[in-house]
C-alpha cells in the first residue's frame, strides 16, 4: 500500500530503530513507547487487521508470533513480556497494518482487563 505507514517503514521509506528484518517480516522499535521494552512486529505483505488476513498470509503470520520471544529476550524482556494485537475501532487500532506489540521490562505490566 503506498500511503500506508507501516509499509513505508518496512520499505526503508520513513526511518525506524529496525531491531530485526528477514523476507516477509520486519521489526522496530514503537514510536511512543508505554515500557521500557515496546516494539512491533509486522508482516511485510500488507494486511490491514486481523479481520483481513487471507490465507497466503498464514507463513508470515506465523513467523511474526514465532519471533516475539527470541526479539523480546534480545531486547532484554528476559522474565516474560505481553504481546497485543488491536484489531479494529472497538480494539483501538490505530495502525491499520497489522502489528504485534511486544512490551515488557521489568515488572512493568497490570494484570489483564479489568472484569
Ligand atoms: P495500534 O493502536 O494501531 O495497535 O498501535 C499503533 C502503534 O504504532 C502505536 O503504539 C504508535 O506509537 C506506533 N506508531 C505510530 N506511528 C509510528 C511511526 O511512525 N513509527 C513507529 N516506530 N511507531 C509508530
Ligand atoms: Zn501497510
Amino acid at each position: 500500500m503506498d500511503d500506508c505507514i507501516f509499509c513505508k517503514i518496512a520499505r526503508g521509506e520513513i526511518p525506524s530503530k529496525k531491531i530485526y528484518e528477514d523476507e516477509h517480516v520486519f521489526a522496530f522499535h514503537d514510536i511512543n513507547p508505554i515500557a521500557p521494552v515496546h516494539f512491533l512486529i509486522i508482516p511485510k505483505a500488507h494486511v490491514p487487521s486481523l479481520y483481513e488476513c487471507e490465507p497466503e498470509n498464514e507463513a508470515a503470520l506465523g513467523r511474526v508470533l514465532a519471533l516475539t520471544g527470541r526479539l523480546a529476550r534480545e531486547q532484554g524482556a528476559t522474565d516474560g513480556f505481553r504481546s497485543i494485537i488491536n484489531t479494529g475501532r472497538v480494539g483501538r487500532q490505530e495502525v491499520y497494518h497489522v502489528h504485534v506489540h511486544v512490551i515488557g521490562g521489568p515488572d512493568v505490566l497490570p494484570g489483564m482487563l479489568k472484569r
